[in-house]
């Protein structure tokens, strides 16, 4: 064997440049399905279900193509963990060569490595061609600055790509960046209307796998009596075409928005896809400009929706790669507690994480405001330890592969990296979650009292959470406004305040 080309579960690239240097009479492709994927973190049930099926569909794919390939299936074999399966095959076909595409986990990447090195070869790694930019032009621009923006980062990118622009410097409709229109409440009334997500009949190969993982992860997080995404390239465009004709136009009003007993509302459920490789980034972003220009959807709602592409995506695997493995240990807040257990099952009475909790452990889906300003921001101001949320949010998403989840978790949501990837804590009291939904409505406590029977438990940790850091946060000054506002409270408020934190932290650990 001459070279052995390696494919992993997010790596289901028809395009792949290893379909450019790979020769059928000589090389070998690899695949392996190993458990250890599904319970380094406790996958949610939907997760594994996802990749296995989209897995077995592309190595279904692949044997069409007349590639050779080697398929570990699960319950073929008893090798713990992808590194024992590889070495055993090392062992016995000795390729010359080992290669594969860039993985989206350092962890994996490593213990690979170190298994292609006891066999006295090294990988050689190729571009991911799903993303825009590299890690090695990431920390070009990176190089030198004393703070990184993401929005620095889209713009050169924008340009780079000529996305949204009217000449080469000029962006579409002259602003960069239209967020602050695309931050409205639906109201009292709700959401008017809500398009319909797709469902597919399931295949014999996810209806193998859907039995496969209720026997062998019975005991894991979330239901499957069917499965809610795309396993295969053709799905993920019909999911893409929904997204554009039905939910783009309102998608930027109300991006932000969210509202009990409705998981998807105009959010475009492509992340998956995206992040297995089945649905490539320059597509969802061509077709959506097309929409722009054709007059089918606002330039807010578009040039939101490629932000979090060609600005987002880009960036936090950039920072991602530029930090690993450093920034899987940083704890900046030193925050210790342990994650309550409600994460797990759903089972509190506080209406905004029932339902943003719920939702996630139903369909392995939440949406990017409910993971950052509800569960989030309830882990930030409640303290518990940032690696404790990391694995819960790898765990327990769809779309969870650890470039895109650990800077948005550790950096983004949890501050643990002190700034390296937000501008300040997403700290906010239960008033936010008011703002922008109908959870308080449905909710036993009131979002303005921190303090009470009554009192929001997210209110009084952010007071808490403030008053911790007071030292900290001053040095910020995006803070400002926020500590201000904690200035003005008496100190038997903050007393009484940091009393009642005391006290629920003890209730729900
Ligand atoms: Fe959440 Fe507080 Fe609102 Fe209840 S009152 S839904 S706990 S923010």
């Amino acid at each position: 064997m001459r070279r052995l080309f390696i494919i992993l579960g997010d790596q289901l690239d028809r395009e792949s440049l290893i379909f450019k240097h790979a020769d059928r009479e000589q090389d070998h492709f690899w695949m392996a399905e190993v458990a250890e994927e599904s319970t380094h973190v406790w996958s949610h049930k939907q997760r594994t279900a996802l990749f296995l099926s989209a897995m077995r569909h592309f190595a279904q794919w692949l044997k069409g193509e007349a590639y050779p390939l080697t398929y570990l299936a699960m319950d073929s074999h008893e090798f713990p963990s992808l590194s024992d399966a590889l070495g055993d095959f090392l062992s016995e076909h000795q390729p010359e060569e080992v290669w594969m595409v860039k993985p989206g986990d350092y962890r994996v990447f490593k213990s690979l490595a170190e298994t292609c090195k006891a066999h006295d070869t090294d990988i050689k790694q190729l571009h991911d061609q799903h993303f825009l930019s590299t890690p090695a032009e990431f920390k070009q621009w990176a190089d030198g600055k004393k703070q990184l923006r993401m929005e620095y980062w889209y713009r050169q990118l924008r340009k780079q790509y000529k996305v949204l622009m009217s000449d080469d410097k000029t962006p579409e409709g002259g602003k960069w960046n239209y967020d602050q229109s695309n931050r409205k409440s639906f109201g009292k009334d709700g959401p008017q209307k809500v398009p319909k997500t797709l469902e597919w009949p399931q295949d014999d190969i996810t209806k193998d796998v859907i039995v496969l993982v209720n026997d062998r992860f019975a005991d894991h997080p979330g239901e499957l009596e069917s499965l809610h995404w795309p396993v295969t390239p053709e799905q993920a465009e019909q999911a893409l075409a929904r997204f554009l004709d039905e939910a783009l136009p309102q998608f930027g009003d109300y991006q932000d928005a969210m509202w009990t007993g409705e998981p998807f509302l105009n959010h475009s459920l492509i992340s998956a896809a995206m992040n297995l490789k089945m649905l490539h980034p320059m597509t969802v972003i061509e077709q959506a400009e097309l929409r722009y220009h054709h007059g089918d959807a606002p330039l807010a709602a578009v040039e939101g929706f490629i932000r979090q592409i060609l600005g987002w995506r880009e960036y936090v695997r950039g920072l991602y790669w530029l930090h690993m493995p450093d920034w899987l240990e940083m704890n900046a807040l030193g925050a210790k507690q342990d994650l309550p257990d409600f994460y797990w099952t759903a089972e509190t009475d506080m209406t905004c994480l029932r339902e943003s909790i719920g939702q996630t452990l139903k369909y392995g889906y939440a949406h990017h405001i409910q993971r950052l300003m509800v569960t989030g921001l309830f882990a930030l101001v409640y303290g518990v330890d940032p690696k404790q949320v990391h694995e819960w949010y790898l765990a327990v998403y769809v779309d969870a592969v650890e470039w895109v989840e650990l800077p948005n978790t550790l950096g983004m949501s949890q501050y643990a990296d002190d700034g390296i990837m937000a501008s300040k804590p997403y700290a906010a009291s239960g008033q936010y979650i008011n703002r922008m939904s109908n959870y308080c409505k449905h909710c036993k406590y009131d979002p303005k009292l921190a303090v009470g029977d009554k009192a929001c438990s997210v209110t009084t940790l952010y007071w808490d959470f403030l008053d911790t850091h007071r030292e900290r946060l001053a040095a910020n000054p995006r803070m400002g406004f926020m500590l201000k506002n904690l200035q003005a409270k008496s100190s038997e408020d903050i007393a009484a305040i940091k009393a009642q934190a005391v006290t629920f932290r003890e209730r729900t650990s």
